[in-house]
């Protein structure tokens, strides 16, 4: 990675030109960067799907922005024409993108964005929790509250405690009203999932989860659980789960394969929910809870933009609780 000059974006007629002021880390970015097979990419390419900022200017066909208004980036991006599109589920689109994976990406000093995936900021919301809010909690929500059904009395069990998706979970799950369960294997992260309302706290490191869930659940298991590992651990969520119960999963940050026994899936009633980013109005509602200061994006650390590769270490090393914060 470098720190270098590139052209300046032109806005096309339906495009707002953003000055970034915060950009936030996420593991996709790390994905990018080690490339996958069937990932093109021109090169140089911007990294980054999370952005806050103020629009410097706007093309002829743009109605809803003007320059000096504040707004955050919706990363999840539609064609908007669609058959999947059109009904508000931008994550389904045929020809979907994510900012900085498939296209250039917001760290950089300006972008250009669709007009539609902008939201307006409140007067005075701090633009790096706008950018460390935008991706995670919208995935986060949407796996739980639209594809997960979570209800009000429900425990849901969560694995990690640290990344940003889990920290929204966690906070997404107690506003909820469920009793919340986490699994961890660091003290200090376990903690910091206490403070943002977890319950019930499992060190993996010092106890067998699987088998703590069965004894503090009375050997009935939870009703829904948020695995994002995958490879090392869904066989064991599978089985934390009551009968009927769901396995919510947004990632495989274990690796992309696991096996299951189907005997635990068909035969106890289960359902493995996917799910990734989210719906048009799950972005604006679960935004809205932000903004009003209901859920509370958690940031680890910030980093100037020149600082890029100091930021991305510390991803890498994993010792972040929360999101790691671009200033541009
Ligand atoms: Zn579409």
């Amino acid at each position: 990675m470098e720190y270098t000059d590139s052209p300046e974006p032109e806005p096309d007629a339906d495009e707002v030109l953003v000055y970034i002021k915060a950009a936030a880390l996420n593991r996709v970015d790390k994905w990018v960067r080690d490339g996958w097979p069937g990932l093109k990419l021109d090169l140089p390419h911007i990294l980054g799907s999370d952005g806050a900022g103020v629009v410097a200017g706007v093309g002829p066909g743009v109605a809803t922005f003007q320059p000096g208004d504040r707004v955050v980036i919706n990363t999840n991006f539609g064609c908007g024409t669609c058959e999947f599109c059109v009904a508000g589920q931008d994550n389904l689109c045929a020809n979907w993108h994510l900012f900085g994976e498939t296209i250039n990406g917001t760290n950089a000093e300006l972008v250009a964005v669709p007009e539609r995936q902008l939201l307006r900021l409140p007067a005075d919301f701090p633009f790096d929790q706008a950018a460390a809010a935008a991706l995670v909690f919208q995935t986060a929500w949407h796996s739980l509250i639209t594809r997960g059904q979570l209800r009000a009395g429900e425990t849901v069990l969560i694995l990690g405690a640290g990344g940003g998706v889990n920290t929204a979970a966690i906070q997404i799950a107690k506003f909820a009203g469920c009793l919340v369960y986490v699994v961890g294997s660091d003290e200090k992260k376990l903690a910091l999932a206490q403070s943002l309302g977890a319950d019930v706290l499992i060190d993996r490191s010092k106890e067998d989860w699987g088998k703590k869930v069965y004894q503090l659940s009375h050997k009935r298991g939870v009703d829904v659980v948020v695995d994002n590992v995958g490879a090392a651990t869904m066989m064991t969520s599978l089985r934390a789960a009551r009968k009927g119960g769901r396995i919510l999963t947004v990632g495989n940050t274990a690796g992309p394969k696991f096996e299951l026994d189907n005997r635990y899936l068909f035969g106890k009633h289960r359902s493995l929910i996917g799910s990734t980013m989210s719906t048009r109005a799950d972005f604006a509602a679960v935004m809205g809870l932000v903004f009003a200061g209901k859920l509370r994006p958690v940031i680890d650390t910030t980093f100037p933009l020149t600082d890029v590769r100091a930021a991305h270490a510390r991803m890498d090393n994993g010792e972040h609780f929360g999101k790691i914060v671009l200033h541009v």
